[in-house]
């Protein structure tokens, strides 16, 4: 097996920037997740470091994971596995297979990947690391998006730098905000925050996907998992805020103002992001501050990631194209 040696070690704090005046009254700054050093970064990049050293310790000789061959994470599992010289098997749900950037990358890195009913998947995943073991291999398995207490490891130690960056430039950050997905990065960024003892500060997850309920229900079944004995001292309903508001109808829905505000970003900072998650969190965030009239605070979005995604956003004629360009 072959050591990545950027992942050898902890990540080093990822940056924190503020941002021009062009939001309204409240101060924006972002935490630059999405330059964490591995295939485009994003918080999959964060999370699989944490699984790099656990699959550096256990020496398996296949990773497998869940999750369409089009997502980030499939994108830097697969990535890690060939930097490490593993086999990596992708078990991807056959319903909506779009050829993306990321799809072609997985494709190259020589990830197997194969395609079952979304109804079958934890059959299938069971059925295969059965016939593994069988053939006298060693698999490894990532839950689909880096889910779990690994996972959610990763974003505490987020939040640590994040505190940690409050310290040394002597504020306090009153929001945080980041796009919610499977609920691991907002799992992690809540248990940093309720072993800190941080109690004024608000983390609104904005849902890029799921319904209120269901969302928040897994991102709170993390947290216990995370904290165990810790949870029933520590977790308190209003520490948890996952808002389905701005998810614009569904998974992959965006609106036009969305894509207003991405190019805005893009061009007012230089910073890239995607209609799926980042650029729609962003837009959440920004609208959630004014439906919430929250005005004068110091607000930090977590930039998860997603590099690939902008550059789908620009072949597809999404993200500035001639219709859209408008000035602002
Ligand atoms: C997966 C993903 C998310 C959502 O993160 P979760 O931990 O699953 O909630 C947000 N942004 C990007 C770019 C992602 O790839």
């Amino acid at each position: 097996m072959n050591k990545i040696p950027v992942l050898e070690k902890e990540l080093a704090p990822t940056c924190i920037q503020e941002l021009s005046d062009s939001y309204g009254s409240n101060h924006i700054f972002m935490k630059r997740d999405d330059l964490v050093p591995f295939s485009f970064g994003g918080n999959k990049a964060r999370k699989a470091a944490e699984f790099y050293r656990e699959i550096r310790r256990e020496a398996p000789d296949i990773v497998m994971t869940y999750g369409s061959n089009s997502s980030n994470h499939c994108r830097i599992i697969a990535n890690m596995a060939a930097g490490m010289g593993l086999s990596c098997h992708i078990i991807s749900p056959e319903e909506n297979r779009e050829l993306l950037n990321n799809t072609k990358l997985v494709q190259d890195f020589g990830a197997v990947i194969e395609t079952c009913p979304v109804t079958k998947v934890a059959e299938t995943i069971e059925k295969r690391q059965a016939a593994y073991r069988k053939a006298g291999k060693t698999p490894y398995f990532i839950a689909g998006g880096g889910h779990g207490s690994c996972g959610t490891e990763a974003y505490v130690k987020a939040f640590r730098e994040i505190e940690a960056y409050e310290r040394e430039n002597n504020l306090y950050f009153d929001y945080l905000f980041h796009a919610s997905g499977t609920g691991t990065t907002q799992a992690g960024l809540v248990c940093g925050s309720l072993l800190s003892g941080d109690e004024k500060r608000k983390i609104v997850g904005i849902s890029i996907a799921r319904e209120a309920e269901r969302g928040r229900n897994v991102v709170k079944e993390s947290i216990r998992e995370y904290l165990g004995e810790k949870f029933e001292t520590l977790y308190r309903e209003e520490r948890l805020i996952f808002t389905d508001a701005y998810r614009c109808g569904g998974y992959g829905q965006y609106t036009a103002e969305t894509v207003g505000t991405i190019e805005k970003v893009m061009r007012r900072e230089g910073i890239p992001m995607d209609t799926t998650y980042v650029g729609k969190a962003f837009h959440g965030m920004l609208a959630y501050l004014a439906d919430n009239d929250i005005r004068n605070k110091r607000v930090l979005f977590v930039h998860t990631g997603g590099g690939p995604l902008f550059f789908d956003g620009l072949e597809k004629n999404v993200l500035f194209s001639e219709k859209t360009g408008t000035p602002y």
